[in-house]
């Protein structure tokens, strides 16, 4: 068969792990990382560093491009918006807004005129999923079949752990979990026979790394986030002010965070923006501690099963 193997590496540690792996079994593969445009600078380092580290094969940097889906809303505010009475100092704004910023999470948040949310999980499937399956697809366009490596584990969720080891969704494109029954502490092992660090951002009090933030970052995290990279925060709320600019109207999406994620946007239902969930995110047990509380399931993980993210 001829077969290439294509591993989705995201600076966590599973996907580190699975990269390690294919490196012990002496396989000849590919690793793919999809850059989201809201990744922590730590983690685009420790990736650029990780063949280096370990003398594996160089990580090939994907993105998504939402350039066409940008122009084609500009042609929906021309054209429906005006014709839906959209007054005309919003189209005209939400135009002068739809500009490409270079941050693909941004970009696709403008398309949207919202942001991805727990519930609308358009973040992973467009910015990880996409530029992946176009590495995968140029490669079957040549009559490869593609193992599509994916650093899931059954302990993350139950969802991750209902996975099979392996599924054929096309004759030629094979989901392959390797590490999926493996534990915590075999991944951490297989980093230190490799001499490498975890992505130090989980020395940092991250549960995760990828989006700085993500929408499934918990309470604990954001607060950490506010505490030791102020400028992420900045960065959100800028982001906030574009995305609510190309939004039809100031709607409850155009936050970052869902309006239900702190107890006053619930009890509002305003959108609560990034300055008020981290004022939350510093309260402590007399605060809402819901998000606290809660084990990290499926509520507060990407459900991509491809482990893009992490
Ligand atoms: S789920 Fe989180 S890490 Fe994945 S793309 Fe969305 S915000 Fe980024």
């Amino acid at each position: 068969m001829n077969k290439t193997n294509v591993l989705s590496v995201s600076g966590g540690k599973d996907s580190t792990a699975m990269y390690l792996l294919a490196m012990e079994r002496g396989i000849e593969f590919r690793a793919v990382f999809a850059d989201t445009g809201n990744e922590h600078k730590i983690t685009l380092e420790y990736i650029r560093e990780l063949p280096k580290r370990t003398g594996g094969p160089v990580i090939e940097w994907v993105t998504a491009d939402f350039a066409e889906d940008i122009s084609r809303k500009k042609r929906v505010i021309a054209d429906k918006w005006a014709r839906e009475n959209v007054p005309e100092w919003k189209r005209e704004q939400a135009i002068a807004a739809l500009q490409p910023s270079g941050h693909q999470f941004l970009d696709l948040c403008k398309v949207h005129g919202r942001f991805p949310s727990t519930r609308a999980r358009f973040c992973s499937s467009e910015l990880k999923h996409e530029p992946i399956y176009r590495v995968h697809e140029s490669l079957m366009d040549q009559g490869k079949t593609v193992i599509s490596w994916q650093g899931v584990r059954a302990e993350e969720s139950p969802r991750r752990a209902a996975l099979p080891e392996m599924d054929w969704p096309a004759p030629n494109l094979c989901n392959y979990r390797p590490i999926l029954r493996w534990t915590l502490d075999e991944v951490v092992a297989i980093h230190a026979r490799h001499g490498l660090e975890l992505n130090p951002l989980y020395q940092m009090g991250m549960n995760r790394v990828g989006c700085m933030p993500c929408i499934h970052s918990r309470k604990s995290e954001i607060k950490r986030i506010a505490e030791l990279f102020p400028e992420y925060i900045e960065k959100v709320e800028i982001w906030e002010e574009q995305v609510r600019q190309a939004a039809k109207r100031n709607e409850a999406t155009a936050t970052f965070f869902a309006q239900d994620v702190t107890p006053l946007g619930r009890k509002t239902k305003s959108p609560q923006g990034i300055r008020e969930v981290v004022r939350w995110a510093k309260t402590g047990p007399g605060g809402d501690v819901r998000q606290l509380t809660l084990d990290l399931g499926d509520d507060h993980q990407c459900l991509s099963a491809m482990g893009a993210c992490e």
